[in-house]
């Protein structure tokens, strides 16, 4: 059999733990026996970072914007905990998903693989909601105090012109606790561009949602800065018959329940996290997430949602099989193979990922999954656990077969 030939390399981000087992695993079952696989290599396990003084995580950061397309394991980021599990470590290394999304600038949309056999809680969800997450600011880039005593707080803003501006917060006649919180406009309009571009690109509708009938400059520059980029999105959107729409966060929430889904819903950041988590426990498992990173030029980076497995790992280092869902991870490189076809012009690479997402859904369809699984079934349906190892033979006997 002939191996399909790739002209520009992948970037391929090793990670740890458990995740790092299966990104062995899925590389030798489900690909390299079927394409000529082309990668750049950085090893982004912790103590590699560590080695290179996190140089590698932004070689790798750098490399993606070069080549345009990423596969990225999940990686540990370091802890307490970490730092006396790891004596070694010099530093407790930042989050190199924080690193990669600032050197890309980009924004993370995370969508549910769903299958026949698992029903979302939200009865009438057909398809997968995509919540598109800004990363940047707000509350998680702000500063908080504790007052004791009755007083009044000002925020002051001083220019680099010299000109200041001045408002009162609040006057409290007694203990308050207070927070000052900022984005920067550069960064909302970069979320709006990588949100329309990949509304274009999966061709679905596309969602945002704010408070801006509260908070109308700071939550009304998000929705004026949306309606701004649009318009340079708009010819496009006609052409492929998506929508845009706006509309409140509280009139989302209720919108996006009685909806059957198939589309983007853009969130600020905290509304963000809270959202997805809440739509993924309805979709059934974070085993079951993929997440892409995209730059407003384009840049991808494929990765799973879900972190290094850890609990499972200790259970591989003492000899056990574990039965860890590597679905998200096989997606990661489907997602990623896929788009480096399609850029290259490379049918095959298009086809192959198509075929080995196809092998994964016959292999669940036919009852083989991992123990995360087996408890979300519909009731009725027959499913057997089996370990990480077996799954992934079960796929590569689907795979051969279309091949
Ligand atoms: P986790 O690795 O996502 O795992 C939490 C639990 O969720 C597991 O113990 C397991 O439950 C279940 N689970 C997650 N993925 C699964 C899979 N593929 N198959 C089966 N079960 C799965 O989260 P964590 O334990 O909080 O974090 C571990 C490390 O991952 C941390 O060091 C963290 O920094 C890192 N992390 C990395 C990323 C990333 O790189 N994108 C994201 C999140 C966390 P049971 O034990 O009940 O089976
Ligand atoms: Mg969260």
């Amino acid at each position: 059999m002939n191996k399909i030939q790739m002209v520009t390399p992948l970037v391929e981000m090793d990670g740890d733990e458990m995740t790092r087992i299966l990104w062995q695993m899925i590389k030798d079952q489900l690909i390299t026996p079927f394409v000529d696989l082309k990668t750049e290599y950085y090893d982004l396990g912790l103590l590699h970072r560590n080695e290179t003084k996190d140089q590698v995580t932004v070689d790798a950061a750098n490399a993606t914007k070069r080549l345009g397309v990423a596969v990225k394991c999940a990686t540990i980021t370091p802890n307490k905990q970490r730092m006396v599990e790891y004596p070694q470590l010099t530093e407790m290394w930042k989050s190199p998903n924080g690193t990669i999304r600032s050197i890309l600038d980009g924004t993370v949309f995370r969508a549910p693989i769903l299958i026949d056999c698992i029903h979302p809680v939200v009865k009438n969800w057909k398809l997968p909601i995509t919540i598109a997450r800004h990363a940047y600011g707000d509350v998680y880039k702000s500063v908080d105090m504790y007052t004791t005593e009755p007083g009044e707080c000002t925020m002051t803003f001083k220019g680099a012109s010299g000109e200041e501006k001045t408002l009162l917060v609040q006057k409290v006649d007694g203990p308050a606790v207070w927070q000052g919180a900022h984005n920067k406009e550069k960064s909302i309009r970069s979320f709006a561009r990588a949100c329309f571009q990949y509304a274009i690109d999966t061709r679905q509708d596309l969602w945002f949602s704010t408070k801006d009938t509260i908070a109308k400059i700071y939550d009304g520059e998000f929705k004026k800065v949306f309606e701004e980029e649009f318009e340079n999105y708009k010819a496009k959107f006609e052409e492929l018959g998506i929508t845009y729409f706006y509309t409140l966060i509280d009139d989302a929430v209720a919108r996006v329940i009685r909806s059957k889904g198939g589309f983007i819903w853009a969130c600020k950041n905290y509304d963000g996290d809270v959202m997805s988590d809440m739509v993924s426990t309805a979709f059934g498992s974070l085993a079951m997430m993929t997440s892409v990173l995209v730059a407003p030029d384009g840049t991808t980076e494929y990765e799973a949602a879900h972190g290094t497995v850890t609990k499972h790992y200790y259970k591989h280092l003492k000899g056990e099989a574990t039965s860890t869902n590597p679905m998200a991870t096989i997606f990661a490189w489907t997602g990623a193979l896929r788009k480096r076809g399609q850029l290259d012009g490379i049918d095959e690479l298009v086809t192959f990922a198509g075929q080995l997402e196809e092998a994964c859904f016959e292999t669940l369809s036919a009852g083989i999954m991992t123990k995360d699984l087996v408890g979300l079934v519909d009731e009725g349906f027959e499913a057997t656990a089996v370990t990480s190892a077996e799954f992934i033979a079960a796929i590569r006997t689907r795979l051969e077969a279309k091949r």
